[in-house]
């Protein structure tokens, strides 16, 4: 199975009342599988089943604007997540849910729970209280503290990253792209048209390079890659992927293609300013 694939199987778990209380979800690409665990959420919460992925109701606008109280996202402060952070999920889920039937947490990077922080979640694991789900997502099961892995139900979600690049038609026009795009000081709008746009006009086509742009940042954010010779932190990089991932939603949908090209761009400009 491939990662969509298990997070599914866990839709249908929980459909069959047979979801664990915790899992611990270890991934090679961090910023994927939140993405795709975020669907999941969708999927288990959704009235709609989030068919046709749903953006329409309340539930599902809540989640996208991490706005749902029965949803907690605890992101690192800094290299670790701090006893605060746990005890507040604590104190915020002894409380019944409010607009699902549970209360749902997702730890990102949870091999940076550490001394305090760690005791106090094994704490919360152990005695969850009622109607509560969790999620711990890492890129390295070995750095998870024993204690806590040994309590969560472990499920590996790993993304095949496509090596046969020459063999990718569109893999030439998305290494130029990325190089213009990269590179440039100012006006990287203008490479939608000269190097895209010019030479192809069909949704499809725009559809598949994008995704082979895709491909090669989630190949820097492993390896990085002699032909491009960017120095792109993985920040910087996750940044790009999860602009990609977006796209990629949007083109899905009939969004006009030129103009989530130029969004693309645009967003990409501004995530650089902030990282200088
Ligand atoms: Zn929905």
């Amino acid at each position: 199975m491939n990662a969509v694939e298990k997070l599914d199987n866990l839709v249908k778990l929980y459909h069959e009342e047979r979801l664990a209380h915790v899992y611990l979800l270890e991934t090679n690409n961090i910023s994927l599988a939140f993405k795709d665990l975020i669907t999941t959420i969708k999927k288990i919460n959704c009235p709609n089943e989030y068919a046709e992925k749903c953006d329409k109701c309340n539930i599902c606008n809540l989640i996208n604007q991490e706005a749902l109280p029965s949803l907690i996202i605890v992101n690192a402060d800094g290299n670790n997540i701090k006893k605060e952070q746990v005890l507040d999920l604590k104190r915020r889920f002894s409380f019944k849910p409010i607009y699902t039937p549970n209360n749902i947490y997702i730890i990102n990077n949870a091999e940076k729970l550490n001394g305090a922080s760690a005791n106090t979640m094994l704490k919360f694991i152990e005695e969850p209280g009622e109607n509560i789900i969790g999620f711990l997502l890492t890129t390295n099961l070995n750095n998870v503290i024993p204690t806590i892995k040994s309590r969560c139900e472990i499920c590996s979600l790993i993304y095949n990253i496509e090596e046969n690049k020459e063999d990718n038609p569109y893999y030439a026009v998305a290494l130029e792209y990325i190089k213009a795009i990269e590179l440039a000081k100012d006006d990287k709008i203008m490479y939608n048209r000269n190097i895209i746009l010019n030479k192809y006009s069909e949704r499809n086509d725009i559809e598949a390079i994008f995704k082979e742009i895709l491909n090669i940042y989630l190949r820097l954010s492993v390896l990085q890659d002699e032909e491009l010779n960017l120095k792109l932190d993985s920040l910087a990089i996750n940044k790009r992927i999860n602009l990609l991932i977006t796209f990629l939603e949007d083109i899905a949908t009939n969004a006009n293609v030129e103009l989530l090209m130029d969004k693309f761009i645009i967003e990409l400009s501004d995530s650089k300013n902030e990282s200088i």
